[in-house]
């Protein structure tokens, strides 16, 4: 099973010919509205990957709120763990995207900001029963810290994607297995370049070092991915497929909730990166954020094809 602690946000996007000026009202020219956060996406990734999922964190007692657990129910995520906040509404994503593609995004936390390490300790027995839990920056790191401890006490694999990019507290390293930044991160967190393709597999074996992690993930976007396994000592390669990307936002969590789903199936850190490889791939032919995570068949058949 698969434990995913982590944001909800929706996320309510306009698109205008350009950005407004102070104290100006523009005309947009278009608007859509999607479910995200990355403890949602990562959660809907793993449970259409084929793995039994649930997410720990906080929503509004509100619309959104709802909205979020008709969607997590429709794919089967556990939200016996999700707690409602009575009084902060669910958490906010106000991206503005421009024509050539490039945004502006305001978040607003709201009740994402209000999980207290009480909600996480709540949520125990599934964090320390799952196989694996999987953790972003998202939420405050108290709360990311007492479930990865506990979970990590409890023998279960843990995962961390150090996202959204920023310092990282320290006290986070001792309880991770797996650590998954894309190139933003790992070069934020390294002060090396992964442009520079002779670099990456130094960056992966000094992050696994200085972490004393069991494995290090780079995603590298339509590159794909490099994968440093520290029981095996060679790390591996793996170039991305080709496919018609027409929005790569949650690529990065469509691949780390595949990733989980295929370590808590017993899969070795390679294949399951293999396998991650295509579903972050797939999730970019498609619009909107944890709706666009693919399921296993379509997975398996772009990875055998
Ligand atoms: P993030 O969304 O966190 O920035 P990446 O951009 O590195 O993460 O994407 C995560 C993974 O998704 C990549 O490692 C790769 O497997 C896949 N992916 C992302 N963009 C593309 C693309 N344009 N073509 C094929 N695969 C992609």
């Amino acid at each position: 099973d698969v434990c995913v602690l982590g944001s909800f946000m929706k996320d309510l996007v306009a698109s205008a010919d350009r950005r407004p000026l102070p104290g100006e009202t523009l005309h947009g020219t278009g608007f859509a509205e999607f479910l995200g956060g990355k403890g949602v996406n990562q959660a809907v990734a793993a449970a259409r990957m084929g793995a039994r999922t649930a997410i720990v964190g906080t929503i509004g007692d509100d619309r959104y709120g709802e909205e979020f657990l008709e969607l997590l129910k429709a794919d089967g995520v556990h939200t016996d763990w999700v707690v409602r906040h009575p009084e902060l509404g669910t958490g906010v994503g106000l991206p503005l995207v421009l024509p050539d593609g490039s945004n502006s995004i305001i978040i607003v936390s709201r009740a994402n900001a209000a999980i207290t390490s009480a909600d996480v300790e709540a949520a125990a027995e599934v964090l320390t029963s799952s196989a694996v839990l999987s953790v972003q920056l998202e939420l405050p790191v108290e709360a990311s810290r007492a479930a990865l401890q506990l979970a990590s006490t409890a023998g279960v694999i843990t995962i961390l994607t150090p996202a959204p990019v920023g310092p990282v507290d320290s006290s986070l390293a001792a309880f991770v297995d797996i650590l998954v930044p894309n190139e933003v991160e790992a070069a934020a967190l390294t002060g090396l370049d992964c442009d520079d393709e002779a670099q990456v597999p130094g960056i992966a074996r000094r992050l696994a070092d200085e972490w004393d992690l069991r494995g290090c993930v780079i995603t590298l976007g339509s590159r794909g991915a490099f994968v440093l396994d520290r029981a095996v000592g060679e790390g591996v390669r793996i170039p991305a497929h080709r496919v018609a990307t027409v929005d790569t936002v949650g690529a990065g969590d469509a691949f780390c909730g595949s990733l989980a789903a295929s370590l808590a199936a017993g899969a070795g850190l390679a294949d399951a990166v293999r396998l991650a490889n295509a579903a972050g791939a797939l999730s970019t032919t498609v619009n909107g954020a944890a709706d666009s995570a693919p399921d296993r068949l379509a997975a398996m058949a772009l990875l055998d094809g």
